[in-house]
């Protein structure tokens, strides 16, 4: 199976504080990977390195079959530039352009940055709120809509652009819990679909039956990583097991 990430001893600090010590793990194409971890475990600073949001130490890293990190380092600034436009990236607090309309917001990227036609990116943008169950919202302003209605224009924005993977940081941790849904279907369906997807969460119920495989992180490390069924129904590390209790006792 062709994997559309690979990350080989991925490492990152600030300063003296080492946030990713050893980091890897594959992605295989049409699958949704889930990484689980608690707050702190450097998630969010993993998923900004393989979206180039932030700069790796060292380690390997490669994107859609086109190396990106090396042991040599960074690739050249347009190889770099040709595989971020390969991938797309939902945040936790969904980033629209609040000063743009959803339709503006979703077509930005197509127009400015792939130079399509305005016609065009409007009518993919359409057809993607369509799929989103926002095709009423076009118009509206980011401030006018529900933190999960605007997770899923943010959603629609992520698939603007065609992406080959799309990485979501805790998509729905910021919604209120009647939101979250609404939120977690569209992904569900997506996955469905064939999309691949990287996915940190605390959703333990998506991880574990949406996603194929689930990576436990925690201190910059991967303490375990298996296929999610396996993962859920007998962990193997003491840590997991530890991690998975706590969850379980605040859910
Ligand atoms: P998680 O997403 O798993 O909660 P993060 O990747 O956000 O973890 O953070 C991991 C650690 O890295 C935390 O201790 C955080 O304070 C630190 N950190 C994250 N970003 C920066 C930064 N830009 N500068 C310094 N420290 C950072
Ligand atoms: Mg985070």
């Amino acid at each position: 199976m062709e994997n559309l990430l690979e990350v080989r001893n991925l490492k990152k600090s600030f300063g003296k504080l080492c946030v990713l010590e050893d980091i890897s793990f594959n992605v295989e194409k049409g699958k949704v990977v889930a990484i689980i971890g608690p707050s702190g475990s450097g998630k969010s600073t993993l998923l900004r390195c393989l979206t180039q949001l932030e700069r790796a130490d060292s380690g390997e890293v490669t994107v859609c079959g086109e190396e990106m990190l090396t042991k040599d380092g960074y690739r050249d600034a347009k190889t770099l530039r040709e595989i971020r436009l390969k991938t797309g990236l939902v945040f936790q607090n969904f980033n629209l352009f609040p000063h743009f309309s959803v339709l503006r917001n979703i077509t930005e990227a197509p127009v400015r940055v792939l130079k399509r036609g305005k016609a065009e990116a409007k009518q993919n943008a359409m057809e993607l709120l369509k799929k989103m169950g926002l095709e009423t919202k076009a118009d509206s302003y980011p401030c006018e809509l529900s933190g999960g209605q605007q997770q899923r224009v943010a959603i629609a924005r992520a698939l603007a652009t065609d992406p080959e993977i799309i990485y979501f940081d805790e998509p729905t941790s910021a919604l209120d819990p009647e939101l979250t849904g609404e939120v977690l279907s569209v992904m569900r369906k997506l996955a469905e679909e064939g999309m691949t997807m990287l996915v940190v969460t605390h959703e333990m119920g998506f991880a574990r039956n949406v996603s194929s495989k689930t990576v436990f992180m925690e201190n910059g490390v991967v303490v375990e990583q298996a296929p999610s069924q396996q993962f859920f129904a007998s962990p193997k590390e003491e840590r997991t097991r530890a991690f998975l209790r706590r969850i379980a006792h605040t859910e």
